[in-house]
């Protein structure tokens, strides 16, 4: 169904019993037709990590007393499948430290949702616990930061991280043949020259697909913008490099100007990325409130510069991040012409 219906589509009662749907209940209908299939849930707002870049960092800060407790978790995920969400995302936070974490995992399971998180390795690194939650994920994102222990460390903010992660990919590797197996990498200035070599140790480590994730301006990253950003001209250097490191791992550059890529333009995530509600404690006059937010598009923090307004694939790509055009010349970026 995805993609498929026209503009304004009302499902019928037939429509929403193929969709799977709970008696009553109605998906929700985006632009172009499409329907929301995505949660991403935010689990928990702690982190043993300190991670220079985190987007968390202000609303750990923030909600860090307010707990997403069992009640509020199992609400969250019986009224999204009762609406359609075939997929779920857990998110932090670090979500492993959850106290009812494989109890989560399960209910999303039997509420037929795929299972998927983003961690650090924070318990994943732990045997026992390895052994208890993985049959229960269908996808692991691991964040990966450099090549080795020195350059992640570096930008996790804590000595032991690269160890803990690598710990557990491995754990996930042996114990769970089933599982697709996913990294995220953010760039900084200072990690984005060891970038080929990071996603190389990770297709060694026999993960699926990469995503490169560049700075957002928020949370950590928000704080340290002007210190931690990578040009456009450094982005355009290293970037083209990166596929030829992996072959056959899928590569998403993620919030990533489409025409730094060169000739691997078509692996932006501007071209892969599905409609999603994320879940989250959101300040609400006088209180605070867990509540979703609705994206159709990547467009987050993102806008074009004076340079696309020429450009061919303008409705496609999402542009540069806000904060950049505050800091530096956005002449770096190369406008498709509609040639190409
Ligand atoms: S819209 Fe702007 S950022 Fe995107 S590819 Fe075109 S010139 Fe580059």
């Amino acid at each position: 169904m995805r993609g498929g219906a026209p503009p304004g589509f009302s499902p019928s009662a037939t429509q929403v019993t193929e969709l799977g749907l709970a008696e009553g209940a109605t998906p929700w209908i985006g632009p172009g037709g499409r329907i929301m299939e995505r949660l991403e849930l935010h689990l928990t707002y702690f982190c043993g990590e300190r991670c220079l870049f985190c987007s968390e960092a202000h609303r750990m800060q923030r909600f860090h007393r307010f707990p997403v407790t069992w009640g509020r978790v199992a609400r969250v995920l019986r009224m999204h499948a009762a609406r359609g969400i075939r997929a779920v995302h857990f998110t932090g936070g670090e979500p492993t430290i959850h106290p009812r974490f494989v109890e989560v995992l399960m209910l999303a399971r039997k509420l037929g949702m795929r299972t998927s998180i983003g961690t650090i390795g924070t318990m994943l690194a732990r045997e026992d616990f390895a052994r208890r939650a993985l049959p229960h994920l269908d996808e692991v994102l691991f964040s990966v930061h450099g090549p080795d222990a020195a350059v992640h460390d570096r930008m996790a903010g804590k000595a032991g991280s690269f160890e803990r992660v690598s710990a557990a990919m491995a754990h996930a590797r042996r114990m769970a043949p089933h599982l697709r197996r996913f990294a995220n990498t953010v760039i900084t200035r200072h990690n984005l020259d060891h970038l080929p070599d990071t996603v190389a140790m990770l297709a060694e480590r026999g993960v699926e697909l990469v995503v490169v994730s560049n700075l957002t301006a928020e949370g950590g990253g928000h704080d340290r913008y002007a210190e931690l950003a990578p040009r456009l001209e450094h982005l355009a250097e290293v970037l083209p490099r990166v596929p030829a490191r992996a072959p056959g791992v899928v590569i998403r550059f993620f919030g990533v100007p489409m025409c730094l890529l060169g000739d691997h333009w078509t692996c932006s995530n501007d071209l892969h990325w599905d409609p999603r509600v994320t879940v989250e404690w959101q300040a609400a006059p006088g209180k605070v409130a867990f509540t979703g937010i609705y994206s159709w598009a990547p467009d987050r923090k993102r806008v074009h510069a004076p340079e696309c307004a020429g450009c061919a694939r303008r409705d496609v790509c999402m542009g540069i991040n806000d904060a950049y055009l505050d800091h530096w010349s956005t002449a770096a970026l190369r406008p498709f012409d509609s040639g190409t």
